[in-house]
């Protein structure tokens, strides 16, 4: 057993770290997971999440959670309306049952066609309750700030910013786009992909934004423009996030010294940038409950690489981050934990280098097609035609 004894922290308490941490206390390991919030409710939880057959719904199965993510699930969250820039329905999911053999055979349009698959979908606060509740009691160390780590004996003294250290014999990196433990791995920074994205939450949203709570039926709406896109949908606690995305300058936000506390100013930046779109869209901003957060879209390079270590790894967002156009990232950070705690615990390597090299080298082979997927999906939804696109996945009759 290479983890008999061992001591293994994960850094990290999101999709990945959950995930990896249920597996391997299945395999009665000991594993701390230290995160940064101050407990489990903090921090609002984003975008609704839809597991895939190939990645996240084999880790729910393989972690024993199958059922209690059925139980969970929002049916309706899935179906999608499409819209133009003036909120004319082109397409409703809600209206129509669609099979896969209605999909065409463009394979230019292959990514695309992923996305429009329907697949169970969950609020990602409510996966998160599933997984932090399958852990053992006190299995997460909350306000652990990952700040540095040194050698010591074979593994690693790791320091938080609340002053607290601690051993352990094996680090593993879960802690997402902007990982601090990344460095000890890897150099290679991250591309910025020409898109960003500002994210936007309206609490009670059945009273402060009426029309577009309506009008989502529950599900997602996808509004596709020139070069630009809308995207929302409601969650189970009233709440509707939405997504603006469009392509900008990598440092535009900095430079132009946006302030995404002050909502007036976001709305008068949303009239200038999308200015042919039409006035339904400004409900959007009307809430004094609403919050934005910007999100310039990154990607670590194809060909990354980096010389494997006994005792430190990483998975997740921390390893391959991408931007969301294909809806990959949670659901490869789930593959990523399960084979993770296979290599780790099905003794068949001889030591952890061993097993971590051979998981990276998965992972890392995986991670590629993923971002060439969600690239291309990118430069569809963002292109100058974009609408007829995905109309024509959607509805192939058109
Ligand atoms: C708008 C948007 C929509 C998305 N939609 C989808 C989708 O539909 N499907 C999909 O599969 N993916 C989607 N993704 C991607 C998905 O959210 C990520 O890929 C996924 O959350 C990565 O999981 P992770 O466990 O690697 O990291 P995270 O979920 O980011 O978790 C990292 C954890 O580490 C903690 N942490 C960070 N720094 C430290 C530190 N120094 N010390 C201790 N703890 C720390 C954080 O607080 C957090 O809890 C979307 C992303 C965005 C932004």
């Amino acid at each position: 057993m290479l983890l008999q004894n061992k001591h293994v922290a994960i850094i990290g308490s999101g999709m990945g770290g959950l995930m990896l941490a249920r597996l391997l206390q299945l395999q009665n390991s000991i594993v701390k997971v230290y995160e940064r919030d101050l407990n489990s409710e903090v921090r609002v939880q984003g975008s609704p999440l839809d597991l895939h057959e190939d990645s996240g719904l084999i880790a729910m199965k393989q972690a024993d959670l199958l059922n209690e993510f059925y139980k969970n699930i929002r049916p309706n969250a899935s179906k999608a309306r499409i819209v133009d820039q003036n909120f004319n329905l082109k397409f409703d999911e809600h209206a129509i049952s669609k099979t896969g053999s209605e999909k065409i055979s463009d394979s230019s349009l292959d990514s695309l066609q992923d996305i429009s698959k329907p697949r169970p979908e969950i609020d990602r606060s409510v996966l998160r309750k599933i997984l932090l509740n399958s852990l053992s009691p006190d299995s997460i160390v909350w306000n652990s700030q990952f700040t540095a780590m040194e050698k010591e004996n074979e593994g690693w003294r790791v320091h938080f910013k609340n002053g607290t250290t601690f051993y352990a014999d094996l680090v593993i990196a879960a802690d997402g786009a902007n990982s601090k433990v990344r460095p000890y791995i890897s150099a290679e920074k991250p591309i910025y992909s020409g898109i960003t994205m500002i994210e936007g939450t309206i609490y009670n949203a059945k009273e402060n934004a009426p029309h577009l709570f309506e009008f989502s039926k529950g599900g997602k709406v996808l509004a596709l423009g020139k070069e630009q896109t809308i995207m929302y949908g409601t969650k189970g606690d009233g709440s509707l996030m939405f997504l603006l995305s469009s392509k900008i300058p990598e440092n535009w936000i900095s430079e132009n010294d946006l302030d995404f506390k002050n909502n007036q100013k976001i709305f008068e930046w949303f009239k200038e940038v999308y200015q042919d779109w039409n006035s339904e869209w400004d409900e959007l901003f009307k809430s004094s409950e609403l919050y934005f957060i910007p999100r310039p879209q990154y990607y670590f390079p194809f060909n990354q690489s980096w010389e494997t270590q006994e005792n430190v790894t990483m998975i997740g967002d921390a390893a391959h981050r991408m931007p969301p156009f294909a809806g990959k990232g949670a659901n490869l950070a789930l593959l990523d934990a399960v084979e993770l705690a296979d290599c780790l615990t099905n003794n068949e390597f001889p030591d952890m280098k061993t097993a971590i090299s051979y998981f990276e080298k998965r992972m890392l082979e995986r991670a590629a097609i993923a971002l060439e997927n969600t690239l291309k999906n990118g430069e569809q939804l963002h292109a100058e035609n974009a609408l007829e696109k995905l109309l024509s996945i959607f509805n192939p009759t058109i």
